[in-house]
């Protein structure tokens, strides 16, 4: 914008009433650039299109439209989805058809969330369409009753193991790491395939509150449950690479690191100190004021040593530090 259009646009604003936005309107903060080597990794994407199909394993493909990642298996009996997300659920039956002429059997959810099976809405005419999910999500579904998210035709509780022609995948709950209801890891052992939504990013740290965890607790302990399972490929349902074990083992040495940095820094800092100092400020009636400064000196004390840490290591943590150290703040402080 030049400078006359600029003071075009301006005294445009000021008559239209818009003064105040654009006075408040701050500058996009700076980022440091994705590193090299997750770049480098990236799934390519024709945008036009919209998303591509990628096989990991013998019969298993991924789709991804470079943000969210399905699944899908091929049996000989039909085909399993894994998940149906919202933002390219209009593409999921065509890029089946890419691969093979076998129908869409099943689909199977990972968990509740409107993002990853939000697009099931495009399959509601698959004849015979089995939707299988966990009850507690199934109920979850069923309450909510949203026409975006296809209501399970089947339910199981606790582990499951799906046998559809040559494959055999198991459906293994270990706690809620992430949403309210229930997770759970798909587990294909003949293909060495794990498949857990909403844990980790290959090549990023997690997305913000450690990927929105209900419980960080589960989290914490999510990371062994996963390095348990032999297995070469690892999806987590979202950005722009799969993983290894090697990934997972990265990302949960950040996230202790993350934990333990927070327990070091709230123990060692005393809060009436800093309480105190805000008071001489503001003066003590304002009571969550000052503790939110107590809270928010260990954040901002936890966050600048992660990021130091972190930042040759994995994407992302200069946009996500200090939400992750919230998060582990909030376990250390009231549950640890
Ligand atoms: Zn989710």
């Amino acid at each position: 914008m030049n400078l006359s259009s600029f003071f075009h646009t301006a005294v445009l604003a000021i008559t239209l009433g818009f003064s105040a936005n654009i006075a408040q309107a701050k500058p996009l903060q700076d980022y440091v650039p994705v590193l090299d080597n997750v770049k480098a990794n990236a799934f390519q994407i024709d945008h036009k299109k919209g998303y591509r199909v990628k096989k990991v394993a013998t019969n298993v493909y991924i789709i991804t439209d470079g943000i969210w990642q399905s699944a899908f298996i091929t049996t000989g009996k039909g085909v399993i989805l894994l998940d149906a997300p919202q933002s390219f659920g209009q593409h999921i039956i065509k890029a089946v058809a890419e691969i093979t002429d076998e129908p869409i059997n099943m689909l199977i959810y990972s968990h509740s969330h409107v993002d990853h099976i939000g697009g099931s809405q495009q399959l509601k005419n698959i004849p015979n369409l089995k939707i299988l999910a966990s009850k507690p999500v199934a109920d979850f579904l069923v309450e909510k009753n949203d026409p975006r998210r296809l209501i399970p035709t089947q339910t199981y509780t606790g582990n499951y193991v799906v046998n559809m022609g040559s494959e055999t995948l198991r459906l293994d709950h270990h706690g809620n790491y992430h949403s309210t209801e229930s997770d759970v890891f798909f587990y294909l052992p003949k293909r060495k395939f794990l498949m857990v939504i909403d844990s980790l990013a290959p090549g990023y740290v997690p997305f913000r509150d450690f990927d929105l965890t209900h419980n960080f607790h589960e989290y914490l302990k999510m990371f062994d449950a996963i390095l348990a399972y032999d297995f070469d490929v690892f999806v987590g349902g979202h950005l722009t690479q799969i993983g290894t074990a090697e990934d997972v083992r990265i990302t949960q040495a950040y996230v202790k690191d993350v934990y333990q940095t927070v327990k070091r820094i709230h123990t060692q800092t005393n809060q009436f100190d800093i309480m105190g100092a805000a008071a001489k400020k503001i003066g003590w009636d304002n009571k969550f004021a000052l503790f939110n400064v107590f809270l928010e000196h260990i954040v901002d004390k936890s966050a600048k040593e992660i990021e130091a840490r972190w930042i040759d290591k994995l994407a992302g943590v200069d946009v996500w530090a200090k939400s992750h150290a919230r998060t582990a703040l909030i376990y250390v402080r009231w549950d640890d």
